[in-house]
């Protein structure tokens, strides 16, 4: 007789040999004072910092965003009270697709209830109706593209990151089957950036369909904050762009945009969209509204450029090992998932810092890090204990700091 728990036991014991195993941080955050939060430590309730946050802007306590979620909450209650087709289509989220398909200047925008989920079903769905597609997929896509590209089923290339000359020449053996490119704009673990134009001519010349992840870029590049793509003045030659309203725009969802046509088969196809409670009509509001600021309000990501240029020079001053990375995201390299943890669990309880340790199988073995993502509200007073407490946490742990200024990838 098989014992189910032990196995289900022996698995997490695994996990915790491997130093794997997941403890989450309880915390609750503060509208008003973030990056503060309080955190339930074994001594009880305390103050903390938040560094790893992808609330990248604050917008989950701009007043704008709490009031459109609180106000809609009122007058249309707390959930959508049926899936798109019954019930579920409220004219919040159908206005929160408008404002999408705007800001990225396509025809139509489809939204889910998450990222992952934008991706799983936007990009199996693709494929699925394309007969005989051949996706091909940056070898650092994130995992949710990764569940996209399985379970479309369809045949896989997987091409060497952001390496042109390798996707040139996957799409030349390619031949004249349809062909879908699945690549991110910002990789959020590395922070560094795909070459989008490259990846757009080489997708014109074999006639590929390109979709874009924009997770990491949304709200914070191009002038209106439509991500990388707008930065580069590109979106019109991507044929989906997908993002998530949970990082910059502080909330919850996700959504795909493009031409009319793919939306619509999408719409019609998806299963993670069909068989699915809709978004709550007072999370679509308040993403609207998010949106709808970070359009016209440059300041939120001025501030977090100046803050995220702020926190390197520290850090990097303070000879600490940080990557150098093109984006908002500082990662500072460990490379043992032992140590790290140790940083991240000394910095939280000796200095109040929280920022959680990137261990296998987010990141490769001996590339384990601390990701920090620093945002508006991180002063230079946050900064300066930020510097002063890794310093001591690598000192305590015996960690090298270094004296020149840079670590490469
Ligand atoms: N794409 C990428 C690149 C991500 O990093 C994430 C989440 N971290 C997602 C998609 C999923 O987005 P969401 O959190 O909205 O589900």
């Amino acid at each position: 007789m098989i014992d189910y728990l032990a196995h289900f036991q022996s698995t997490l014991d695994q996990l915790k040999q491997e130093r794997r195993y997941r403890v989450f941080a309880t915390l609750e955050r503060q509208a008003g004072r973030f990056p503060h939060a309080t955190w339930d430590g074994p001594d009880g309730p305390r103050d903390i910092v938040i560094w790893c946050s992808n609330d990248y802007l604050g917008m989950g306590q701009h007043p704008a965003v709490v009031h459109a979620l609180t106000e809609a909450a009122q007058s249309m209650g707390a959930g959508a009270g049926g899936t798109r087709n019954i019930s579920g289509t409220h004219r919040a989220v159908v206005g929160l697709e408008h404002e999408l398909a705007d800001l990225h200047g396509k025809e139509a925008a489809l939204v889910f209830t998450s990222g992952y989920v934008s991706n799983l079903a936007g990009i199996s769905t693709m494929a699925k109706l394309l007969p005989d597609c051949l996706i091909l997929s940056d070898a650092l896509n994130h995992n949710s593209m990764i569940e996209g590209v399985r379970a479309a089923g369809s045949d896989k290339l997987v091409w060497r990151h952001n390496d042109l000359a390798h996707l040139d020449e996957l799409l030349a053996r390619a031949g004249n089957r349809p062909k879908l490119i699945v690549f991110e704009s910002v990789y959020s673990m590395d922070g560094d950036v795909a070459p989008i134009a490259g990846i757009c001519d080489l997708a014109e010349r074999y006639n590929a369909m390109t979709y874009i992840d924009e997770v990491h870029a949304v709200g914070m590049y191009g002038p209106r904050g439509a991500g990388m793509a707008e930065r580069e003045g590109l979106m019109d030659r991507i044929d989906v762009i997908e993002g998530t309203l949970a990082k910059a725009y502080g909330t919850l969802g996700g959504y795909i945009a493009g031409k009319r046509a793919v939306i619509d088969a999408v719409r019609s196809h998806a299963p993670g969209f069909i068989f699915t409670t809709a978004l709550p009509p007072a999370i679509a509001a308040a993403a609207t509204a998010s949106i709808a600021h970070l359009k016209t309000s440059q300041a939120e990501r001025a501030g977090q450029q100046a803050a995220v240029a702020a926190t390197r020079k520290a850090l990097l001053d303070a000879g600490l090992p940080v990557m150098m990375t093109d984006t908002h995201i500082v990662p500072v390299m460990v490379g043992d998932p032992d140590l790290c943890k140790q940083a991240s669990d000394l910095l939280l309880e000796r200095h109040g810092i929280y920022i959680q340790p990137i261990n296998y199988p987010t990141v490769p073995r001996g590339t384990e890090r601390l990701r920090i993502t620093p945002g508006p509200f991180h002063d230079h007073a946050l900064v300066d204990a930020l510097a002063g407490a890794m310093v001591s946490v690598w000192q305590t742990l015996g960690l090298p700091l270094t004296n020149t200024r840079t670590v490469s990838r």
